[in-house]
């Protein structure tokens, strides 16, 4: 292990003199879920007043649903299991009140980038849309599903039928399912079959991708049977629902969300393999414009599409819940912080990959 490790020592009141050598860590399985598109500001501070008065769908619904007098009200309506759970027990980045700035580094602010670039860990110009193709670029998953301890035990999961392309599953070789596509990885329990005719047979509302609900239900069956030690889900609703001007889809959707986390970090916690011995993580691909005529789209021509969030919860990871002044932290990070919590360098492979996140992995002693 290099002493790049290091690096998670971090100033001020985390300044604990640690170097998390592996053996020091007790994360041995990782669960990464993003959730497309989804803003910090529903994050920190819930619905919004403003966006709950527009021609989003059934906004009465929504505002019965969602809307409360304070801000830790609402984002505890919205993400129960997020601000109960994961914000008390973990860590969450990205509170921009507070001095946390968390971005995309890419400058197109739309998915495929934003994937590449946290999952890749390098934020490159030239990935430059969403369409079909391989990406050249090495991503944290495939590295780690190249290495003995994790070889065939890394598995991904997306709403979006792009992700086969953007973690370029021909030349990894890993299990990666998304879009439609039926899943057919190994034994299909009966559980599987069922999802799979689900897929067919459900209204295909996008063309890309099924309701978050085939792909998640996808995911955890997959963990219950095959327990992987490196597990990423991508669910795609709030994205889709954003961009479809239904914010009151895109509240249930991140509500749903919540939920779907909740039940897989319970799953986990009934698993001895996984029990106390697994990391969560939680971030989006972009951010999206501001205000009624801008929340609906991102892109590099509507401000705020750069400003995303994360969050981390597990054994490895000192309790600070909402961390104030971490200044500016990169999607980009996410990919050597995953690969750090499981004791792993990524930036010996990539060395222009961004380095882990400070101050989310401290060892124990
Ligand atoms: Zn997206």
């Amino acid at each position: 292990m290099t002493c790049r490790m290091c690096c998670f020592v971090v100033l001020g009141a985390l300044a604990a003199p640690v170097c998390a050598r592996a053996a020091d860590l007790r994360t041995e399985n990782v669960v990464y879920v993003m959730l497309d598109g989804f803003r910090h500001q529903e994050v920190f501070s819930g619905a919004e007043e403003q966006l709950l008065q527009g021609e989003g769908g059934d906004l009465e619904l929504a505002r019965m649903r969602f809307w409360r007098a304070t801000p830790e009200a609402r984002r505890e309506a919205l993400l129960p299991f997020f601000w109960k759970v994961v914000a008390k027990e973990g860590q969450v980045i990205g509170d921009q009140e507070r001095g946390s700035i968390a971005q995309v580094a890419n400058p197109h602010k739309f998915s495929y980038p934003g994937y590449s670039e946290t999952l890749c860990g390098v934020a490159d110009p030239a990935v430059d849309s969403n369409n079909k193709v391989h990406n050249k670029h090495l991503n944290v998953l495939e590295w780690l599903h190249g290495q003995k301890p994790f070889a065939g035990r890394v598995a991904a999961f997306g709403a979006w039928d792009l992700f086969p392309y953007i973690l370029n599953q021909p030349r990894s070789g890993m299990v990666v399912n998304a879009g439609y596509t039926p899943f057919t990885e190994g034994k299909v329990t009966p559980t599987i079959a069922t999802i799979n005719r689900l897929k067919d047979e459900m209204t295909r509302y996008w063309k890309g991708e099924p309701f978050d609900a085939l792909p998640y239900e996808t995911a955890l069956e997959y963990l219950k049977t095959r327990k992987p030690r490196v597990l990423f889900l991508s669910l795609g609703e709030t994205d889709e629902w954003g961009h479809d001007n239904r914010y009151d889809l895109y509240l249930e959707a991140a509500r749903l969300s919540d939920g779907y986390i909740e039940t897989l970090w319970n799953t986990l916690q009934s698993m001895p393999q996984y029990r106390g011995k697994t990391t969560l993580m939680l971030s989006t691909d972009h951010g999206r414009g501001l205000g009624p005529d801008g929340w609906q789209g991102h892109g590099k021509d509507l401000p705020n599409s750069e400003n995303v969030w994360m969050a981390f919860m597990g054994p490895d990871t000192p309790a600070l819940g909402v961390r104030a002044d971490t200044g500016r932290v990169t999607a980009g990070q996410m990919a050597a912080t995953l690969a750090a919590f499981l004791g792993k360098d990524y930036l010996s492979a990539v060395p222009e990959a961004a380095p882990p996140v400070p101050g989310v992995i401290a060892a124990k002693n």
